[in-house]
């Protein structure tokens, strides 16, 4: 299965491009916004395409050519302005899965926020608030589409050493969770389409990453 990693040059997502070379039966191509990125994944065996998520549908769907599923972990992160969060959490994850469409693309795994209800849109301080909502209603129109779509909302990200340890269920107490066993729920989640259609929490925990998911 080859798969499209759109935020591939970020935390989660080199992880993620990293264990995807190592499996068997995946491949990664990866979606970068500077030629210059491209070096590291070439080394890894790795295709690039350069295309940043504020171009048009066309450009993401061209990317996502010749690929079996798309995981969305892009993100404008917290240095940018609720303009960035608009355009990118928001805007580029729905032209991203609309890109899946049109390229005919069924598989889409979304890394989401810990907690998108409204609910939380409106708990939350207010500099947080647009991302929360950003990322709320990217998972709203993501579930109203015909995509084959998996939606993981991991706790807050670390950069310590993956445990190989999660709790993952539709709620889980808010706890966090390292970018490198957050690389390896997608990972399980890409390999058990079980998980299709459905919506998880998940945070560091005492259960094996592949028997949590495979029991969502
Ligand atoms: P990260 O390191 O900030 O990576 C985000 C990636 O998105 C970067 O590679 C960045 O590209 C890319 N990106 C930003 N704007 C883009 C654009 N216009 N076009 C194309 N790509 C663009 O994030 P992370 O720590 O790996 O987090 C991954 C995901 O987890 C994000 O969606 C985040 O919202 C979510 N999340 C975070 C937390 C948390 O505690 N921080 C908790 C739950 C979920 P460059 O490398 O070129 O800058």
């Amino acid at each position: 299965m080859k798969v499209l990693i759109v935020g591939a040059n970020g935390q989660v997502g080199k992880h993620l491009v990293s264990f995807i070379q190592d499996h068997k039966e995946l491949e990664a191509k990866v979606m970068i916004r500077k030629e210059e990125q491209a070096s590291y994944f070439n080394d890894l065996g790795a295709e690039t395409v350069v295309v940043d998520l504020e171009e048009d549908i066309n450009a993401i769907a061209k990317a996502a050519e010749g690929v079996d599923a798309i995981v969305f972990t892009a993100g404008s992160g917290p240095n940018t302005g609720a303009d960035k969060t608009v355009l990118v959490d928001l805007d580029g994850a729905v032209k991203t899965m609309k890109a899946a469409e049109e390229a005919g693309v069924k598989r889409f795994v979304m890394v989401s926020s810990f907690d998108t209800t409204r609910e939380a849109i409106q708990s939350a301080p207010s500099s947080f608030a647009p991302y929360v909502a950003a990322k709320h209603y990217a998972d709203e129109w993501l579930k109203t589409t015909d995509l084959d779509y998996t939606i993981i909302h991991p706790g807050a990200l670390t950069n310590d050493e993956g445990i190989g340890k999660v709790n993952a269920a539709s709620k889980v107490e808010r706890n966090e969770i390292s970018r490198e066993d957050v690389a390896s729920v997608i990972l399980a989640t890409l390999e058990n389409d079980a998980t299709i259609g459905k919506e998880f929490q998940v945070v560091k925990g005492t259960k094996s990453i592949k028997d949590e998911i495979n029991s969502i």
